[in-house]
């Protein structure tokens, strides 16, 4: 095959793509796979992983992600820099664009294009990233022990992401915008039950403080008069749970559920059009984790290949 056409093109360089370009070249599939603007994808952006199996002391996310590539490298696949940017799905074989102008005709594809955590575009939220601001409780929560920390969202995930916290940390504050919460009935009643946790309702963050390290938010009160409207709480972890964008906009005839996660198929990592798959982050509402990402591209490898053989 040349550099224009695949057996298998793998459009994302997470866990989940590393993980089925690693599979699929041991298949003998020499699939491509396209890195994108992340290469390592979410997991570039953080220090430490602990939960990742196979590290007794844990890793740093850069060298994890740095060795599946090397691994994928190894095996054969094909590792391409740059961006998928138009993908003509229509029929076979898939016609996918890179930003380098080169058209790519594929057999089959994994979408593994992750998931971008939503953030408030607050002043000092860029600055303390990753340095007491999260997207991920389960990912960073264990760094917050015995610490304060603040929690902003009202849903579900909010409301699971403060219980999970409070599990470790001291105290923990979660800052809702509405007079309310929008979490199920059940996850209210867990929150109201926790000693460790104290909702603000109708306040927003509206810009973080502190020096190596996040020390504070300051928060704007809709209630009361505007002298009293801006409180200060001092807390060292602050913690983003207002949903995640799937990575899908290449893909407008994928189908997706309600969240704009990509919708699987008969148990497997099959979407709605035949030939295309997808692992990660992109189909995955609910996990989000990199074993996960990385178990679902394995899975996604092993379907296409079956795909192919009885195509061929
Ligand atoms: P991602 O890692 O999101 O990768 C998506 C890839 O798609 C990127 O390489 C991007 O460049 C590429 N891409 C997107 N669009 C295109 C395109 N058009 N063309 C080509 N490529 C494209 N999980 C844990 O298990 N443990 C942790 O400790 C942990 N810590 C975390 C800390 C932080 C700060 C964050 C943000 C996440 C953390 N996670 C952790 C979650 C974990 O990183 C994700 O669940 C996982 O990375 C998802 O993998 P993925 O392969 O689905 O996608």
């Amino acid at each position: 095959m040349d550099n224009r056409t695949a057996k298998l093109l793998i459009i994302g360089s997470g866990p989940a793509g590393y993980t089925a370009a690693i599979y699929a070249a041991r298949a003998g599939l020499s699939p491509v796979l396209y890195e994108g603007s992340q290469p390592g994808g979410q997991l570039t952006t953080t220090t430490e992983v602990e939960n990742f199996p196979g590290f007794p002391s844990g890793c740093a996310g850069p060298q994890l992600m740095d060795d599946m590539r090397q691994q994928a490298l190894r095996l054969g696949a094909d590792l391409r820099w740059g961006n998928i940017v138009e993908a003509d799905l229509a029929s076979r074989p898939f016609r996918l664009v890179a930003d380098d102008g080169l058209t790519i005709r594929s057999e089959a594809i994994v979408v593994a294009t992750g998931a971008s955590a939503k953030y408030l575009g607050i002043e000092g939220e860029e600055q303390f990233r990753g340095r007491g601001v999260s997207a991920c409780a389960t990912c960073d929560g264990f760094f917050f022990r015995g610490k304060r920390v603040a929690v902003v969202g009202g849903g579900d995930t909010a409301a699971e992401e403060a219980t999970y916290l409070a599990g470790l940390a001291q105290r923990v504050f979660l800052i809702v915008r509405r007079d309310r919460l929008r979490a199920s009935d059940a996850m209210q009643r867990r929150i109201a039950q926790n000693p460790k946790i104290e909702i603000l309702y109708q306040h927003e963050a509206v810009r973080l403080e502190g020096d190596e390290q996040l020390r504070r938010a300051v928060l704007v009160s809709q209630r009361g008069t505007e002298a009293e409207s801006l409180t200060t709480l001092e807390v060292d972890g602050f913690f983003l749970a207002i949903g995640h964008k799937p990575n899908t906009d290449l893909f407008p005839t994928l189908a997706t559920d309600e969240g704009g996660y990509l919708r699987l198929f008969d148990g497997t990592q099959q979407t709605n059009i035949e030939g295309v798959f997808a692992a990660g982050d992109v189909c995955d509402p609910r996990y989000q984790q990199a074993i996960t990402a990385a178990a679902s591209g394995c899975r996604a490898a092993l379907d296409a290949e079956r795909f192919l053989a009885q195509k061929h």
